[in-house]
């Protein structure tokens, strides 16, 4: 779509009001941030703003009064969805994403888009990479940093060591985690066989991001929550208030759900997400019913769209149980799990009669191929996180 002639400002205009907006925006946030943490943001805020690239990061969809999702746009280095909850008097903000700048610019974003209320919390749903990465925005900003002690204490033992190891070429791959590396490689050979300019120019603006995270979080060390519960804390306001909860472990040892009972919301994080690298088989479709039994109509979940029924939740608890009770029967039987690989397949499971579209969350549809390939991570990770304590 073009502009009017009139309203398309001259490249120069441009980057001084970028210059202006990033000074205005992280002015305040970046008070206490090092000389590279500050170069490191506006390496990634040029590039967010570039002209070819898209200018936001998320998508703010309201789901309620005061509330909405930020609903995470496409990138070479996923990030998770954000939920942003505005009371009467601050902000208060559902996952950090995969890195500081994609939250400095959903913070921007929220500025331009929704309210100037100072942004006072930020909730962290689990420790993963690409919930809890971020965080270090939230700590500039000087809001508070709420998890689960369990999630608090997973981060510090877990985040720096899983983001060295993607980053390195070679480097031991965490869970759930792409090498940077290797994705550098191969959007380079696509590159040099691109079959069209708007094909280059895709490649381009990937191998783009995929430079920037490395650069990114090449120092990377977690910024910890510094406010934590065992079970539930409570943020309390005159518009409404939130219940942090624990219900016990399913995705994580510590994920931590988001219930607003007057809004009739609850952000899930990944507690209905089928990874199971760090996951609690035997005790996910119980916290799963535990969730389900609160009171809500809106699901506001990490990753995809928001959510109006149980359905999907329904499917991931229903196709947990059922793997948990095939996995746990075939290894007592002596079996491998190239052996249960090949016999629990998507036909052979009642759970995926629908087609298994929970599996497909984390982009688009899956193909039958992708979605067996899914199946068998799950049984791979399953398999020896049954009968953890
Ligand atoms: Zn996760």
């Amino acid at each position: 779509m073009n502009l009017p002639q009139q309203a398309r400002p001259s490249r120069h205009q441009l980057l001084h009001s970028r210059r202006d907006f990033f000074k205005t925006v992280m002015g305040r946030a970046l008070a206490g941030a090092s000389i590279l943490e500050i170069a490191q943001y506006q390496a990634a805020w040029a590039q967010a703003l570039a002209p070819t690239a898209d200018p936001t990061l998320f998508e703010i969809r309201k789901a309620a009064e005061g509330v909405y999702q930020a609903f995470a746009k496409p990138n070479a280095i996923l990030n998770s969805n954000g939920v942003i909850y505005v009371n009467s008097k601050e902000v208060i903000i559902v996952d950090s994403h995969s890195r500081p700048s994609s939250a400095a610019s959903l913070v921007a974003q929220i500025k331009k888009e929704i309210t100037d209320k100072p942004v006072r919390y930020l909730v962290d749903t689990h420790f993963h990479w690409d919930h809890a990465h971020g965080n270090a925005t939230y700590g500039h900003l000087g809001a508070k940093i709420v998890a689960s002690k369990t999630t608090q204490r997973l981060m510090a033992e877990t985040s720096a060591n899983r983001v060295k190891g993607t980053l390195e070429p070679g480097g031991k791959i965490a869970l759930g985690m792409a090498s940077v590396p290797t994705l550098i490689e191969a959007a380079k050979g696509n590159l040099a066989k691109a079959s069209s300019p708007a094909d280059a120019d895709a490649l381009k603006i990937r191998l783009q991001q995929l430079d920037a995270y490395a650069a990114e979080m090449k120092n990377f060390s977690p910024t910890l929550p510094g406010v934590t519960f065992d079970k539930s804390y409570k943020i309390k306001d005159k518009d409404f208030d939130l219940i942090l909860q624990f219900n016990g472990r399913a995705h994580t040892a510590g994920d931590t759900q988001v219930y607003c009972p007057s809004r009739g919301t609850i952000a899930t994080g990944d507690v209905a997400a089928p990874f199971m690298g760090d996951g609690y088989p035997r005790d996910w479709a119980k916290t799963l019913d535990t969730i389900m039994k609160l009171k809500f109509d809106i699901i506001l979940p990490g990753h995809g769209p928001i959510q109006t029924d149980r359905m999907q939740m329904m499917g991931v608890r229903n196709y947990v149980e059922e793997l948990t009770a095939r996995v746990s029967a075939g290894k007592q039987a002596g079996q491998s799990v190239a052996d249960l690989q090949k016999t629990i397949t998507m036909a052979s499971l009642k759970s995926m009669a629908n087609g298994g579209d929970f599996l497909a969350i984390f982009g688009g549809r899956t193909t039958p191929t992708q979605t067996q390939t899914g199946i068998n991570n799950n049984i791979l990770h399953m398999y020896d996180r049954l009968d953890l304590k």
